[in-house]
Formats: C-alpha cells, structure tokens, sequence
C-alpha cells in the first residue's frame, strides 16, 4: 500500500480510494516507512498539479514531437535533474499510450518526450489485454491523462503471426488470439493483407478500450478521454492516424 501511495501521490490515492469506494483511505498516508508529505517536504521542486492537457492539445504534443524526430531535431525534453526530482514526487503524464513491446518503437524516443510524460503500456500486438486495460485505467482516471494513444506499426511480428494462424509455443500464442478478431475483418479485402491487419488491429484495440472498460467509456462520455489510433512506420520514422 505504501508502494502505490507512494507511486500516485496522495491526493491521487485518495480519488483511486474514492473511486474504487473501498476502505483504502483509512490507509492513506499512514505508511510507517515512508510518507509522501515528508517527501514533498524535502523536495527541493515541489511540482503543483498542472492543468489537464486536453485530448486535442495531447495529441498536438505527440505529433509534433514524432516531427521533430524525423526531421532528426530531437530536443529530448524533460530530461534534466530538475525534471528527475519533480517526477519522483508525483506523475502527471499528458497523454497514455497503448503500443507494441517491438524494440524499434520507443514511444519516449519517437515522439521526443520525457520523464513523466507518458504513461507508457506495451505488449506485443498492442493488445488491450485485461492489464493493459486497467493501466490505462489507471493513467486516465487516477493520473489525469486525458488522451490514449494506440500504436501499431509496420511489418509487426505479431500481426504476422495472428494472419498465419500457425500454432505457436508457450504463451506467445495468448497475445496473438487477441488480434485474430482484427485480422478476420479484413481477410476478404483486397490489397497487402498484412498491411491492413496492422491498421485493423489498431482500430479493433481502440475500439476495444472504450467498449469494454466502464471507466474509459464513461470518460470518453465526459469529454475527459480521447482514444485515437495509429500506425508508426519503421522505415521513416511517421506515425499516422488511422481512428
Ligand atoms: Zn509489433
């Protein structure tokens, strides 16, 4: 408990406890060992809560840094000691993304961000696994993010292996059953099918997040959430939107 105090901040515990309406509070900062208020006091940058970053200007901040990383003018924002001291007394990421584990899509590094600004969630195929569901749970409705992102790419192993359908070892099999519903949408389409399946498991994902989580379902219906998807291009470095 005092892990998870510690890792939201106090205030943030305490609407996670509210909205959870279970006896946490009763809990919340009472840890033994370590204390959030004694942390903001010996903090020497004190982070007060930001104004939420809307969905539109989120996603503003994205594109204009995966711009800038193919335009190779990087500014590695939020990187400083500064920002490591701010961010290790509470989060406030601007946006939440969903994406694959591949190793060539970074999101921090593609869209040139830094410590505490994204809330980052990736397995292979992007799939809105039940965890990663309630991560970004988590991201939104604890942390405030108010902007998911879901990013496929290019020539994804997973998608791959979803079209082929062969039988597969160990549990790799778990997450590629997750995008088969995507790839049968477009199996009777024409063009590369393994090209549309990445864009059809981008879309499936999304759509996944809002219909099946209450908690972003019902901040989409606020106007607090945004749940847009996309596919990043290995070769170039572009992410573009396709929902
Ligand atoms: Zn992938």
């Amino acid at each position: 408990m005092t892990r998870i105090n510690g890792f939201i901040g106090r205030r943030s515990f305490m609407q996670l406890a509210g909205m959870a309406g279970v006896g946490m509070a009763a809990t919340a900062g009472s840890g033994i060992l370590w204390k959030p208020e004694d942390a903001l006091a010996q903090s020497p940058a004190t982070p007060t809560k930001p104004q939420p970053v809307s969905p539109d200007a989120a996603l503003k901040q994205l594109l204009e840094g995966n711009q800038r990383f193919i335009d190779g003018k990087r500014q590695n924002p939020h990187q400083s000691r500064l920002r490591l001291q701010e961010t290790a007394v509470a989060q406030y990421p601007f946006a939440s993304v969903l994406g694959c584990a591949d190793s060539r899509v970074p999101a921090e590094i593609v869209f040139d961000q830094g410590l505490g600004d994204l809330f980052v969630v990736r397995v292979a195929g992007n799939v809105a696994s039940q965890t990663a569901i309630g991560s970004l749970e988590f991201s939104t409705a604890v942390l405030g993010s108010q902007l998911i992102v879901v990013v496929g790419h290019s020539r994804c192993g997973a998608v791959t292996a979803a079209v082929k359908g062969d039988p597969l070892p160990g549990r790799i099999g778990v997450f590629v059953e997750e995008i088969k519903p995507a790839v049968a949408r477009v199996r009777a389409k024409t063009g590369d099918l393994e090209q549309n399946a990445v864009i059809a498991n981008v879309q499936y994902q999304a759509q996944k997040l809002a219909e099946s989580s209450t908690i972003l379902g019902g901040l989409i219906q606020e106007g607090k959430l945004k749940i847009v998807g996309g596919r990043y291009d290995l070769a170039t470095g572009k992410f573009t939107i396709v929902t």
